[in-house]
């Protein structure tokens, strides 16, 4: 059997986080490989901007991850592709008369976020890394095994048979990671009783540069705003429905489902006027007891999962890629191999808090506007509605949801 093929680092899973990784540690003098079980040939994005042309995926960016994205050189190719800055944010509650208006001016910012395909920023990524000298992309190739050697190193199998050895193996491979399973990291998990339905639409009126998101007792709703044409409006929708009632709303006709969004939505964007076959996700969260071992890291969805309501998960997992291309290359700089336990823990005691802390607000958000009973509802929507006349408060909240304090 020919012998392995060595590297500083593999990276397991070419999606946002393990593509952005491996563009974040090229220069730094290692030898890196991007592991992908999917083929990741050039698959050029539609130009067209029909309804069934957008990504049923797509993620709303705070401005530190636009940022992280920019300094990568990845951002000019997603903005100049398509994307939507949103200004606003209106959330309102199904039950009652509490509603919150965030707009980019009390933070004196250029926008809130934008929404974006994830197709569009994993393509952009992938250029970064077809031009990387120390990068070798190995895809399709999905991870069979992997061990810790006597020697420290891991041992990975690929399916086919090929043979890698590395000092640091970084998961990247999603929320059902087989990295974490195989090197036996403990996980919590629950299951939010949620399923995520997600399609894009054409709505009447324009969206207003506003993503908007309704609180019902069977789950949130978001209408997020993507790039239309002069008299054609698209969002983008998440709708989180409890897992009893997601079956029967996935197998609505077209027609039948535009008028339940419409009704879910109050019509704040008028009729909707039509819509694209529904995905469904399953909504867990999970938490790794620990993110790291010797030679091991999780980052992103291989580490933490999180309901997708504010639209935080894949801006903390660029955050935890940040982080850990940071101590990795500084490690490297002082001599220090990317493996080290001690410079793995770094990244952990970095990221390991933010994660938890939004995690818990999220889970708190979901939690308390379930509840049906009179005066929690009266505590919410008494709550929404002080929040909104208290603008050192909600500025808080912003920079917060922005990642930027
Ligand atoms: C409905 C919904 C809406 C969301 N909205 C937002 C939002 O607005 N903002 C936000 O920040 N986040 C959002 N998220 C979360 C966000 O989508 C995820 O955090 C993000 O996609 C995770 O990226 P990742 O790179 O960690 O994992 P993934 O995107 O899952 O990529 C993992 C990659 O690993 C590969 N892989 C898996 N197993 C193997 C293997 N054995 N061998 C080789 N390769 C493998 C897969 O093929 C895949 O390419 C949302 C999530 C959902 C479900």
């Amino acid at each position: 059997m020919a012998d392995p093929r060595r590297y500083d680092v593999v990276i397991v899973g070419a999606g946002i986080a393990g593509a952005s990784l491996a563009v974040a540690l090229s220069g730094e003098g290692l030898r890196i490989a991007l592991v992908e079980a999917l083929p990741l040939g050039e698959r050029p994005l539609p130009r067209t901007a029909n309804l069934a042309d957008f990504d049923p995926r797509v993620s709303a960016l705070t401005p530190r991850s636009v940022g992280f994205l920019q300094a990568l050189g990845a951002w000019d190719a997603i903005a100049a592709y398509r994307c939507c800055s949103y200004h606003h944010m209106t959330v309102w509650d199904a039950e009652g008369t509490g509603q919150i208006e965030f707009d980019r001016a009390e933070v004196a910012a250029a926008e809130l976020g934008h929404i974006v395909e994830n197709r569009a920023i994993v393509h952009a990524l992938l250029a970064l890394v077809n031009d990387a000298p120390d990068i070798s992309v190995l895809s399709p190739a999905a991870l069979q095994s992997c061990s810790r050697l006597p020697s420290k190193a891991i041992s990975l199998e690929l399916e086919g048979g090929e043979r890698l050895q590395a000092d640091l193996l970084v998961a990247a491979d999603g929320a059902l990671s087989r990295v974490r399973e195989m090197m036996g990291f403990v996980c919590r998990e629950w299951d939010y009783g949620h399923r995520a339905i997600v399609a894009t639409i054409e709505v009447e009126r324009p969206h207003q540069e506003t993503a908007w998101q309704r609180f019902l007792p069977t789950g949130p709703l978001a209408l997020l705003p993507l790039p239309g044409g002069a008299d054609r409006h698209y969002c983008s929708i998440v709708w989180s429905v409890q897992e009893d009632k997601a079956d029967a709303i996935l197998a609505l006709d077209d027609d039948t489902f535009c008028a339940a969004l419409e009704r879910a939505s109050e019509a704040r964007l008028g009729t909707v006027l039509a819509c694209t076959r529904r995905y469904a996700h399953p909504l867990r969260q999970r938490h790794a007891v620990d993110y790291v071992q010797p030679g091991v890291a999780l980052v992103a969805d291989a580490a933490h999962t999180i309901h997708p309501l504010a639209g935080q998960g894949i801006n903390l997992g660029l955050q935890d890629v940040a982080v850990l291309a940071e101590e990795i290359a500084a490690g490297h700089r002082g001599g220090i191999h990317p493996g080290e336990l001690a410079l793995l823990r770094r990244y952990q005691r970095r990221r390991k808090g933010e994660n938890l802390l939004m995690m818990s607000a999220m889970d708190g958000f979901k939690r308390l506007f379930e509840q049906q009973s009179l005066p929690l509802r009266w505590v919410r929507n008494t709550g929404m509605r002080r929040i909104d006349s208290l603008p050192p408060v909600k500025r808080q909240l912003m920079r917060h949801a922005m990642g930027l304090g």
